[in-house]
């Protein structure tokens, strides 16, 4: 029997029809067993790390708070008769984590903001949202069971983007959950937080911001690790189609990419499609566990959504996608070429600053190395480089403000193809001031100027129309 583990984010939990979407999809997926993940209510998890921020202000804090006990509330009314016990359950549920909340605000006020204790509030969205999920489930007359996943998922102490620990978790998992999942007269829905983690000693960690696809992904291997039964998917229920090739802000034919292998996937969701959360592949790639992404308004959709799984067409490029607001620093050396450990020392700077990397290119005359950040990191970047006396005794550091054009599939490894994007940017006078592409790697980046970035993305896109998977393209 295939367990499906289906995400439900913010959005699929918004109202009354939202709830009944979620047990008419539970129908549909009768003859599955199924683990449902759930994200905090839309803007709760904003909210709850605000007012941890937030605490010498009391009364901003109380208003929020009151916010968040109210936003819960309205829903439990809005979906359960207030007489019923699966209301007083959620009420009581949400009275208690409230106060614990509380607690938590007060000991920040009297100890300081230490990294923990943001994670500890700002699960505090899911463990409301997936009671409420679970009571809602049973009052349809579904079996479910709540489970927090900080007793499930052990993380390392990374606060705020905490990674699993999979041979702990798996133990978990095998010993709290597959016992139950693999008798076969069970019918019951587990519904687990997603977001949240713990570490070894007990702290509740969270996954990183969206990080409820990872949930799902994480709960997939460890099932697959841990179950007799290898017949896992991942559903993840969103409010669009899936994948898209291409945002649809920058061109108005953007189309859904219905197949990509995981590296491709991994490619995508890096360059900012929001749809799915980048780590999600790492978790699921090599037990080629297939994971879905589904409009949550078309449970019944047979053709149209997206699937990541070993199976795609190398003859495809997948997307383009682009970083808008970014910096490209450059190193230039006047005598110190063939110096083993510069980049050594350009990378630990960043590092030690937290600043993250995102496209490095040096040819191999050593001369000049460049490397891109996010725009907002560029002061820190300059003046922590500007400090370093290696860099500024031997090296001249320039830097400008860039856009990077992203384009990913298998198909960007060849030749051709290379060909045409360039000639396509020529066309419209699109310089490219940057290139990278490391060996088999099936995305391109280049660097253009920010004002060409519109221009570049159109004339890609339009030019290589043939080479997506684009049926409206011959009309063109
Ligand atoms: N609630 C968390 C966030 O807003 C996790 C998620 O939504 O996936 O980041
Ligand atoms: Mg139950």
């Amino acid at each position: 029997m295939t367990l499906v583990i289906m995400k439900f984010g913010g959005s699929c939990l918004k109202d009354k029809k939202a709830f009944e979407k979620i047990a008419e999809i539970t129908n549909i997926y009768k003859y599955s067993k199924k683990i449902y993940v759930a994200s905090a209510l839309k803007g709760v998890t904003d909210m709850l790390i605000k007012a941890a921020h937030n605490v010498k202000n009391k009364k901003d804090v109380d208003k929020n708070i009151a916010l968040i006990e109210k936003k819960h509330l309205d829903m439990i009314e809005e979906i359960f008769d207030q007489e019923t016990e699966h209301y007083s359950n959620c009420k009581d549920w949400i009275d208690k984590k409230m106060s614990e909340l509380e607690d938590c605000i007060a000991d920040i006020e009297e100890f300081g903001l230490e990294p923990y204790y943001i994670d500890y509030i700002s699960g505090f969205g899911e463990i409301l949202s997936t009671y409420i999920l679970n009571q809602y489930l049973e009052s349809q007359g579904f079996d479910s069971v709540f489970i927090s996943a900080n007793n499930i998922i052990i993380t390392n102490d990374n606060f705020n983007n905490a990674y699993p620990l999979y041979k702990l978790t798996n133990a978990r998992i095998k010993q709290h959950i597959v016992p139950l999942l693999d008798n076969p007269k069970e019918d019951t829905i587990f519904c687990i937080t997603g977001f949240i983690g713990r570490n070894k000693i007990g702290y509740t960690t969270t996954l990183g911001r969206g990080g409820s696809d990872y949930t799902a992904t994480i709960l997939a291997r460890s099932f697959y690790d841990e179950c007799t039964d290898k017949d896992i998917k991942i559903i993840l229920w969103k409010d669009v189609d899936g994948l898209l090739s291409i945002n649809p802000k920058y061109v108005s034919d953007s189309i859904l990419i219905k197949n990509l292998d995981y590296a491709e996937a991994k490619q995508i969701a890096n360059f900012g499609a929001k749809v799915l959360h980048p780590k999600c592949l790492e978790a699921i790639e090599e037990r080629k566990i297939p994971l879905e992404i589904r409009n949550f308004d078309k449970p019944l959709e047979k053709d149209n959504y997206t699937i990541i799984s070993e199976i795609t067409n190398k003859d495809q490029i997948k997307g383009i996608s682009a970083i808008e607001d970014a910096t490209v620093i450059t190193i230039i050396s006047g005598s110190m070429v063939d110096v083993p450990g510069v980049l050594g020392k350009i990378f630990e700077v960043m590092g030690k600053n937290k600043i993250s990397v995102s496209f490095v290119a040096q040819s191999s005359s050593e001369i000049s190395t460049s490397f891109v950040i996010n725009g907002f990191d560029t002061e820190k970047a300059t003046n922590a480089l500007n400090n370093e006396e290696f860099f500024s005794e031997f090296y001249h550091i320039n830097w400008e403000p860039i856009s990077i054009i992203n384009i990913t599939g298998l198909k960007v490894l060849d030749n051709k193809t290379k060909s045409d994007i360039f000639s396509a940017l020529a066309k419209k006078n699109v310089n490219v001031k940057g290139i990278s592409q490391s060996n088999d790697e099936l995305n391109l980046s280049l660097l253009v100027n920010k004002d060409k970035l519109l221009d570049g993305i159109n004339i890609v896109y339009d030019d290589l129309c043939e080479e997506f998977e684009n049926e409206k393209c011959s009309d063109k």
